[in-house]
């Protein structure tokens, strides 16, 4: 059971959490559940800011973002625990203190690198993970806290580190699997774990879905709920388009191309753990628990002649690659592809014509240097604010009307890709990103209507 950060937002948000696990564990209490929480909601993006203020040199300005911090955490502790506060508090102190240690020892440097970073970011799901063991202990529920850092192993690619299913897995059936044996609920941090050598590491920003399949996945779950504030998957983003309905079905395939393509309710890797050792996915609403949700399986459920769901990434750069000697010639992909290689750069959409090729690519940090590189054999030029819509449907294969639809429904606005995979369970339109708006919106009303 993984709960998000408006999950565990304030004492209300832990209060209902608390409810959400003791239903879960009086309904199965020959198999306690693991609960793994992220950070409170907002404290990922202070700890960014601090971290900068930090880099930055500004010792006073990060200084006080700490004390509300504390504050806001001691708040929050206070409220939700009774036997277990006095213990609870003195564990916050000190992991707090020993983070503005850290943050004032970086300020002085003006230089925090990702492995400070993760040290800085893991202690909001340390924090938020103490508190709630000790809200759900406090309740009469049996259950341990477990330092999510001594079972996730990950690589050393700070910031973005990748787990090490085997260690891990390993790690979860000694420490974990025992507490669940002894019909406790376990509680721990989502986000962090700790390389080989146990220096702490995150997973990537939105990555507690990750660790909780991961977790999920070692212990052989029956299910993965991941507990948020929508009340499912959503036909698409409800920040952009109004009132979008729930999937009540979807198979896992769908749900990675959504995450991959800006679905945030799930990490795109979280799928992944879950279809190996085929564990389904649910996505419920904490605040309304009686919901069914999102059921996430290997086969899904699609309406007839219907798109599943649609999903958008924001703000991508798209690449055009001319060349009108080199194209057809063997061996000119794979040079144009080594580029990004080189530049550890993920390339989304592709198209190709018989003299150009275009890209898509979200990190631009490396944009200058790649431009260069191509332009060592072909012609390339960039054009920022685009975006990518996804559209996803298992139907899209079996029913072509839905691809014309799709495509109709965007009638005058222009795309500038339009690509479709051979698992023609997803077409991929690139265009301006001040046109989604609109493009959502019309593609919603075409296959979901208007509520
Ligand atoms: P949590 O803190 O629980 O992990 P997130 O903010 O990461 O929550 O993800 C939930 C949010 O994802 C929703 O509030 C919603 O705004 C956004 N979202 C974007 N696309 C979708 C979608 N297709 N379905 C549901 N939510 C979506
Ligand atoms: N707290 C982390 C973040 O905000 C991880 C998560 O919530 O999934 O990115
Ligand atoms: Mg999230």
């Amino acid at each position: 059971m993984k709960f998000g950060g408006t999950s565990v937002a304030d004492p209300d948000a832990i209060i209902r959490l608390v409810g959400i696990v003791g239903h879960q564990l009086r309904a199965t209490p020959s198999a306690p559940p693991v609960v793994v929480v992220s950070a409170l909601a907002g404290v990922t993006d202070t700890l960014v800011a601090t971290a900068q203020l930090a880099e930055d040199g500004a010792a006073e300005r990060a200084a006080s973002e700490l004390r509300a911090l504390v504050e806001r955490h001691v708040a929050v502790a206070t409220a939700v625990t009774s036997e277990s506060r006095t213990r609870l508090l003195a564990d916050l102190r000190r992991e707090l203190e020993e983070l503005s240690g850290l943050i004032h020892a970086l300020a002085v440097l003006r230089e925090v690198s990702p492995r400070s970073r993760d040290a800085v970011l893991a202690v909001g799901e340390l924090a938020s993970s103490r508190i709630v063991a000790a809200a759900i202990a406090d309740r009469g529920i049996p259950s341990d806290w477990i330092d999510a850092r001594t079972v996730l192993v990950t690589d050393a690619e700070h910031t973005i580190a990748a787990p090490d299913m085997i260690e891990t897995c390993e790690r979860a059936r000694g420490r974990v699997a025992p507490v669940l044996a002894a019909g406790k609920v376990a509680v721990l941090g989502g986000f962090i774990g700790a390389t080989a050598s146990g220096i702490t590491s995150t997973l990537g920003r939105g990555g507690s879905d990750y660790s909780a399949a991961i977790f999920g996945a070692c212990l052989d779950a029956a299910e993965i709920q991941i507990w948020t504030d929508v009340d499912g998957l959503l036909t698409a983003d409800p920040r952009i388009v109004p009132q979008p309905r729930v999937v009540p079905r979807i198979s896992f395939a769908e749900a990675s191309e959504l995450a991959y393509f800006g679905a945030k309710v799930l990490h795109p890797s979280t799928i992944l753990p879950a279809v190996g050792k085929n564990i389904p996915v649910r996505i419920l609403n904490s605040r309304r628990p009686e919901n069914p949700g999102t059921r996430i399986t290997a086969d899904g459920r699609p309406e007839q002649g219907q798109l599943t769901a649609i999903a958008c990434k924001r703000d991508v750069t798209v690449i055009d690659i001319t060349s009108t000697r080199m194209l057809m010639a063997h061996g000119f992909l794979r040079r144009l592809f080594e580029v990004f290689e080189r530049f550890k750069t993920a390339v989304d959409v592709v198209t190709t014509s018989e003299v150009s090729v275009s890209v898509t690519i979200d990190d631009t940090r490396r944009l200058e240097a790649i431009l260069d590189n191509l332009r060592n054999f072909a012609e390339a030029s960039c054009e920022p604010e685009m975006a990518i819509i996804c559209a996803v449907g298992e139907n899209l294969r079996a029913d072509p009307t839905v691809f014309g639809r799709a495509v109709t429904s965007l009638d005058r606005i222009p795309l500038r890709l339009v690509s479709q995979a051979a698992s023609r369970r997803n077409v991929t339109f690139v265009l301006r990103d001040a046109d989604v708006p609109q493009a959502m919106t019309r593609l919603h009303e075409q296959f979901f209507g208007r509520q």
